[in-house]
Protein backbone atom coordinates (compact mmCIF):
# COMPACT_ATOMS: atom_id res chain seq x y z
CA UNK A 1 0.00 0.00 0.00
CA UNK A 2 1.55 3.52 -0.85
CA UNK A 3 0.57 6.54 1.13
CA UNK A 4 2.35 9.01 -0.68
CA UNK A 5 2.56 9.06 -4.81
CA UNK A 6 3.70 12.26 -6.41
CA UNK A 7 3.21 12.69 -10.36
CA UNK A 8 4.96 14.87 -12.36
CA UNK A 9 4.78 16.98 -9.46
CA UNK A 10 6.77 20.54 -11.34
CA UNK A 11 7.11 23.83 -9.78
CA UNK A 12 8.26 26.84 -11.48
CA UNK A 13 9.10 30.18 -9.77
CA UNK A 14 8.89 32.59 -13.02
CA UNK A 15 11.98 31.23 -14.92
CA UNK A 16 13.21 28.77 -12.12
CA UNK A 17 11.79 25.10 -12.53
CA UNK A 18 12.84 24.05 -8.93
CA UNK A 19 11.06 20.65 -9.59
CA UNK A 20 10.99 18.69 -12.70
CA UNK A 21 8.25 16.29 -13.64
CA UNK A 22 8.96 14.56 -10.62
CA UNK A 23 6.99 11.23 -9.43
CA UNK A 24 7.80 9.39 -6.51
CA UNK A 25 5.81 6.73 -4.38
CA UNK A 26 6.44 6.79 -0.51
CA UNK A 27 5.15 3.27 0.77
CA UNK A 28 3.61 3.16 4.43
CA UNK A 29 5.73 2.70 6.80
CA UNK A 30 8.85 3.19 5.49
CA UNK A 31 11.68 5.87 6.02
CA UNK A 32 12.30 7.02 2.48
CA UNK A 33 15.21 9.56 1.56
CA UNK A 34 15.45 12.35 -1.14
CA UNK A 35 19.15 13.44 -1.18
CA UNK A 36 20.72 16.03 -3.62
CA UNK A 37 23.09 18.77 -4.32
CA UNK A 38 22.04 22.25 -2.48
CA UNK A 39 19.39 23.77 -4.96
CA UNK A 40 18.25 20.38 -6.40
CA UNK A 41 14.45 21.07 -5.21
CA UNK A 42 14.23 18.50 -2.12
CA UNK A 43 12.68 21.52 0.23
CA UNK A 44 10.65 22.46 -2.41
CA UNK A 45 9.20 18.99 -2.75
CA UNK A 46 8.39 19.00 1.09
CA UNK A 47 6.72 22.47 0.09
CA UNK A 48 4.38 20.84 -2.50
CA UNK A 49 3.69 17.88 -0.27
CA UNK A 50 2.88 20.32 2.56
CA UNK A 51 0.63 22.70 1.03
CA UNK A 52 3.26 26.12 1.45
CA UNK A 53 3.14 25.78 -2.54
CA UNK A 54 0.93 24.77 -4.99
CA UNK A 55 2.30 22.36 -7.51
CA UNK A 56 2.39 24.08 -11.12
CA UNK A 57 1.58 21.07 -12.59
CA UNK A 58 1.00 17.73 -11.61
CA UNK A 59 -0.64 15.83 -8.68
CA UNK A 60 0.06 14.51 -5.10
CA UNK A 61 -1.92 11.88 -3.55
CA UNK A 62 -2.13 10.89 0.16
CA UNK A 63 -4.00 7.99 1.07
CA UNK A 64 -5.46 7.68 -1.80
CA UNK A 65 -6.58 11.59 -1.26
CA UNK A 66 -5.63 14.10 -3.64
CA UNK A 67 -3.85 17.01 -1.36
CA UNK A 68 -2.41 18.93 -4.05
CA UNK A 69 -4.77 22.06 -3.75
CA UNK A 70 -5.59 21.74 0.24
CA UNK A 71 -3.84 24.34 2.34
CA UNK A 72 -1.26 23.61 4.87
CA UNK A 73 -3.98 23.38 7.53
CA UNK A 74 -5.72 21.28 6.31
CA UNK A 75 -2.63 19.05 5.28
CA UNK A 76 -1.20 18.92 8.60
CA UNK A 77 -5.46 17.97 9.63
CA UNK A 78 -4.81 14.77 7.34
CA UNK A 79 -1.87 13.37 9.16
CA UNK A 80 0.91 15.21 7.58
CA UNK A 81 3.71 16.63 10.18
CA UNK A 82 7.32 18.08 9.23
CA UNK A 83 10.25 19.84 10.24
CA UNK A 84 12.15 22.47 8.75
CA UNK A 85 15.28 22.82 7.08
CA UNK A 86 16.05 26.78 9.63
CA UNK A 87 14.86 25.31 12.48
CA UNK A 88 11.32 27.33 13.24
CA UNK A 89 10.10 27.47 16.71
CA UNK A 90 8.89 29.71 18.82
CA UNK A 91 12.49 30.49 20.29
CA UNK A 92 10.60 32.84 23.29
CA UNK A 93 8.65 30.26 24.72
CA UNK A 94 9.28 27.39 26.21
CA UNK A 95 10.19 23.79 25.23
CA UNK A 96 6.89 22.67 27.24
CA UNK A 97 4.57 25.07 25.35
CA UNK A 98 6.18 24.81 22.12
CA UNK A 99 5.10 21.08 21.87
CA UNK A 100 1.76 22.12 23.63
CA UNK A 101 0.87 24.22 20.63
CA UNK A 102 1.21 21.32 18.54
CA UNK A 103 -1.26 19.28 20.91
CA UNK A 104 -4.07 22.12 20.05
CA UNK A 105 -4.17 21.44 16.04
CA UNK A 106 -5.98 18.18 17.70
CA UNK A 107 -8.45 20.31 19.83
CA UNK A 108 -12.10 21.39 18.89
CA UNK A 109 -10.79 25.17 20.47
CA UNK A 110 -9.34 27.74 18.32
CA UNK A 111 -5.33 27.39 17.34
CA UNK A 112 -4.93 30.86 18.39
CA UNK A 113 -6.23 30.62 21.75
CA UNK A 114 -3.53 30.72 24.93
CA UNK A 115 -3.61 27.53 27.24
CA UNK A 116 -5.95 29.89 29.70
CA UNK A 117 -8.30 29.35 27.58
CA UNK A 118 -8.95 25.94 27.27
CA UNK A 119 -10.28 23.66 29.89
CA UNK A 120 -8.85 23.17 33.21
CA UNK A 121 -8.60 19.46 32.44
CA UNK A 122 -8.17 19.37 29.14
CA UNK A 123 -4.94 21.84 29.38
CA UNK A 124 -3.57 19.51 32.46
CA UNK A 125 -4.21 16.37 29.61
CA UNK A 126 -2.35 18.46 26.64
CA UNK A 127 0.66 19.53 29.47
CA UNK A 128 1.08 15.51 30.34
CA UNK A 129 1.33 14.22 26.59
CA UNK A 130 3.59 17.22 25.97
CA UNK A 131 6.20 16.23 28.78
CA UNK A 132 5.90 12.48 27.33
CA UNK A 133 6.90 13.48 24.34
CA UNK A 134 9.90 16.05 25.86
CA UNK A 135 10.89 12.95 27.74
CA UNK A 136 10.99 10.79 24.63
CA UNK A 137 12.95 13.35 23.00
CA UNK A 138 15.33 13.87 26.09
CA UNK A 139 13.98 17.24 25.96
CA UNK A 140 12.52 16.56 30.23
CA UNK A 141 14.91 18.39 31.64
CA UNK A 142 14.77 21.93 29.84
CA UNK A 143 10.89 21.59 29.47
CA UNK A 144 10.92 25.18 30.79
CA UNK A 145 13.51 26.79 29.36
CA UNK A 146 13.08 29.20 26.50
CA UNK A 147 13.66 26.58 23.03
CA UNK A 148 15.49 29.19 21.26
CA UNK A 149 18.06 29.18 24.15
CA UNK A 150 18.52 25.30 23.77
CA UNK A 151 21.64 24.13 21.40
CA UNK A 152 20.69 23.25 17.82
CA UNK A 153 20.64 19.33 18.56
CA UNK A 154 17.63 19.76 21.10
CA UNK A 155 16.35 22.13 18.95
CA UNK A 156 16.09 19.99 15.94
CA UNK A 157 14.39 17.06 18.67
CA UNK A 158 12.43 19.46 19.92
CA UNK A 159 11.01 20.21 16.31
CA UNK A 160 10.49 16.61 15.86
CA UNK A 161 8.68 16.02 19.16
CA UNK A 162 6.21 19.30 17.91
CA UNK A 163 5.36 17.59 14.81
CA UNK A 164 4.37 14.36 16.60
CA UNK A 165 2.07 16.17 19.33
CA UNK A 166 0.01 16.95 16.00
CA UNK A 167 -0.74 12.99 16.00
CA UNK A 168 0.75 12.69 12.30
CA UNK A 169 1.09 8.80 10.35
CA UNK A 170 3.39 10.69 7.81
CA UNK A 171 6.14 12.95 8.96
CA UNK A 172 8.74 14.72 6.92
CA UNK A 173 12.21 15.54 8.18
CA UNK A 174 14.41 18.48 6.51
CA UNK A 175 17.39 18.01 7.48
CA UNK A 176 17.30 16.82 10.79
CA UNK A 177 21.31 16.18 11.40
CA UNK A 178 22.69 19.79 10.27
CA UNK A 179 23.83 21.33 12.85
CA UNK A 180 24.50 18.01 15.33
CA UNK A 181 27.86 16.55 16.00
CA UNK A 182 28.66 12.94 15.40
CA UNK A 183 27.52 11.19 18.24
CA UNK A 184 23.98 13.35 18.44
CA UNK A 185 23.78 12.29 14.60
CA UNK A 186 24.36 8.42 15.62
CA UNK A 187 21.54 9.22 18.29
CA UNK A 188 19.29 10.97 15.92
CA UNK A 189 19.29 8.00 13.89
CA UNK A 190 17.79 5.50 16.42
CA UNK A 191 15.77 7.93 17.23
CA UNK A 192 13.98 8.00 13.91
CA UNK A 193 14.20 4.39 13.36
CA UNK A 194 11.87 3.67 17.27
CA UNK A 195 9.60 7.01 16.75
CA UNK A 196 8.38 5.44 13.57
CA UNK A 197 8.34 2.07 15.22
CA UNK A 198 6.50 3.34 18.08
CA UNK A 199 4.01 5.93 16.10
CA UNK A 200 3.47 4.07 13.61
CA UNK A 201 4.45 6.41 10.98
CA UNK A 202 5.73 6.83 7.44
CA UNK A 203 8.77 9.23 7.42
CA UNK A 204 10.26 10.96 4.20
CA UNK A 205 13.89 12.90 5.55
CA UNK A 206 15.78 14.99 3.30
CA UNK A 207 19.44 14.69 4.87
CA UNK A 208 23.00 15.74 4.04
CA UNK A 209 24.84 13.84 6.26
CA UNK A 210 25.24 10.49 4.54
CA UNK A 211 25.88 7.92 7.90
CA UNK A 212 22.40 9.32 8.40
CA UNK A 213 20.57 8.48 5.35
CA UNK A 214 22.38 5.25 4.49
CA UNK A 215 21.32 4.17 7.91
CA UNK A 216 17.96 4.49 8.09
CA UNK A 217 16.07 4.64 5.11
CA UNK A 218 15.24 1.77 2.91
CA UNK A 219 14.68 3.40 -0.05
CA UNK A 220 16.21 6.57 -1.79
CA UNK A 221 15.20 9.20 -4.25
CA UNK A 222 18.10 11.24 -6.04
CA UNK A 223 17.31 15.26 -7.19
CA UNK A 224 19.58 17.37 -9.05
CA UNK A 225 18.63 20.49 -10.92
CA UNK A 226 14.58 19.50 -10.11
CA UNK A 227 14.73 16.14 -11.69
CA UNK A 228 15.03 12.87 -10.49
CA UNK A 229 18.60 11.00 -11.36
CA UNK A 230 18.16 7.78 -9.72
CA UNK A 231 16.30 5.56 -7.06
CA UNK A 232 16.66 2.78 -5.28
CA UNK A 233 17.69 1.01 -1.73
CA UNK A 234 21.09 2.82 -0.16
CA UNK A 235 23.33 -0.01 -2.05
CA UNK A 236 21.99 1.17 -5.07
CA UNK A 237 22.25 4.56 -4.76
CA UNK A 238 26.30 4.52 -3.14
CA UNK A 239 27.33 2.86 -6.20
CA UNK A 240 25.30 4.56 -8.82
CA UNK A 241 27.73 6.37 -11.23
CA UNK A 242 25.39 9.27 -11.64
CA UNK A 243 24.66 9.94 -8.15
CA UNK A 244 28.23 9.75 -7.39
CA UNK A 245 28.93 12.39 -10.00
CA UNK A 246 26.22 14.81 -9.24
CA UNK A 247 26.19 14.45 -5.32
CA UNK A 248 28.27 12.18 -3.57
CA UNK A 249 32.03 12.12 -5.12
CA UNK A 250 34.20 10.47 -5.60
CA UNK A 251 35.73 11.01 -2.39
CA UNK A 252 32.29 9.35 -0.20
CA UNK A 253 33.64 5.96 -1.66
CA UNK A 254 36.65 5.66 0.27
CA UNK A 255 35.24 6.91 3.41
CA UNK A 256 31.90 4.61 2.92
P1 LIG B 1 19.30 22.74 -0.08
O1 LIG B 1 19.92 21.38 0.03
O2 LIG B 1 20.32 23.82 -0.23
O3 LIG B 1 18.31 23.04 0.99
P2 LIG B 1 17.14 22.12 -1.93
O4 LIG B 1 17.45 20.89 -2.70
O5 LIG B 1 16.22 21.98 -0.76
O6 LIG B 1 18.50 22.80 -1.48
P3 LIG B 1 15.29 24.11 -2.82
O7 LIG B 1 15.37 24.94 -1.58
O8 LIG B 1 14.07 23.32 -3.02
O9 LIG B 1 16.56 23.17 -2.95
O10 LIG B 1 15.49 25.09 -4.04
C1 LIG B 1 15.44 24.65 -5.40
C2 LIG B 1 15.51 25.84 -6.31
O11 LIG B 1 14.29 26.57 -6.25
C3 LIG B 1 16.61 26.82 -5.96
O12 LIG B 1 17.15 27.34 -7.16
C4 LIG B 1 15.87 27.90 -5.20
O13 LIG B 1 16.51 29.14 -5.29
C5 LIG B 1 14.52 27.92 -5.92
N1 LIG B 1 13.41 28.35 -5.05
C6 LIG B 1 12.92 27.68 -3.98
N2 LIG B 1 11.90 28.35 -3.44
C7 LIG B 1 11.75 29.49 -4.20
C8 LIG B 1 10.85 30.61 -4.15
N3 LIG B 1 9.91 30.72 -3.21
N4 LIG B 1 10.99 31.56 -5.09
C9 LIG B 1 11.95 31.46 -6.05
N5 LIG B 1 12.83 30.43 -6.16
C10 LIG B 1 12.73 29.46 -5.24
Amino acid sequence: MSSLILKNATMRFGGITAVNNFSMTVPEGCITGLIGPNGAGKTTVFNMITGFYTPTEGSIHFNDRQISHLPPHKICKAGIARTFQNIRLFSTQSALQNVMVGFHVRQSNQWWMPPLFLHLREEKQIRRKAMELLERFHLRDVADMPAGSLPYGAQRRLEIARALATDPTFLLLDEPAAGMNPQESTELMSLITSVRNDYNLTILLIEHDMKVVMGVCSHIWVLEYGSCIAEGDPDHIRNNPKVIEAYLGEEYLKYA
